[in-house]
């Protein structure tokens, strides 16, 4: 018999678990100093399906020659790719970041405008990335759900939900909004070390308890 969901209780424990592993990527540079709107969004775009162990240096590389829209621009496409080698598709995402920061220097004067519909539609940016750096570099409620956050909360059968979208939506509903960038900050090295996709560690996770493990069939 499972006790009743209290998120309070179980983020607590789920932060102290995760104390002992790395921050994810956009708040450990974040935490290093790469606090923009635009630096949060490049790193995010450099972090799509790349490993936080890559994606981190990466970004860093690419921070060393240029961290603001204008710097940015003074790249060629060859640069870029090159500063961006070891994160996936490094030719695309070098083509995205040249047009995210066109725009910001065009329409915006350099700064992109901490709105999530603006940043949406900006060309090769998602629900993920906007809301991921909104909430870590601009403060705003917002909930980026990405493959370890899905698969967590659908786990614990707090939300039930096909994809990452509709996981989205259901959380926005649920979960208070001061705790929007927790599930964020805590559930992604959560995902990543303690409720892998591949045998969670559920006999010492701190949250057993209140858990349903919805489709754990095996399990450390
Ligand atoms: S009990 Fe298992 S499935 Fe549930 S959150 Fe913990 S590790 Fe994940």
């Amino acid at each position: 018999m499972k006790k009743p969901f209290d998120l309070d209780t179980m983020l607590g424990r789920i932060a102290e678990a995760v104390a002992a592993y790395p921050k994810a990527a956009m708040f450990d540079l974040y935490e290093q100093g790469y606090t923009s709107l635009f630096e949060q969004l490049i790193s995010c775009i450099i972090s799509i399906r790349t490993l936080d162990e890559t994606s981190i240096p990466v970004s860093l590389r690419l921070f060393a020659k240029a961290r603001t829209p204008e710097e940015l621009l003074k790249l060629s496409p060859e640069e870029l790719e090159t500063l961006l080698y070891g994160s996936s598709y490094p030719g695309q995402k070098a083509y995205t970041m040249l047009g995210i920061a066109k725009t910001a220097v065009e329409q915006y004067n350099g700064q992109l405008p901490a709105d999530y519909k603006v940043l949406t539609d900006l060309k090769g940016v998602g629900p993920k990335c906007a809301n991921l750096a909104l909430g870590i570099a601009a403060h705003l409620p917002a909930i980026s759900v990405d493959i370890h956050v899905h698969r967590v909360v659908n786990r614990w059968g707090y939300i039930k939900a096909s994809q990452p979208e509709k996981t989205l939506l259901q959380l926005e509903l649920k979960v208070p909004q001061e705790q929007w960038i927790d599930i964020n900050r805590l559930l992604m090295p959560f995902g990543k070390h303690i409720c892998t996709g591949n045998l969670p560690k559920c006999s010492t996770c701190p949250v057993l308890e209140y858990c349903q493990q919805v489709g754990v069939t095996k399990h450390r």
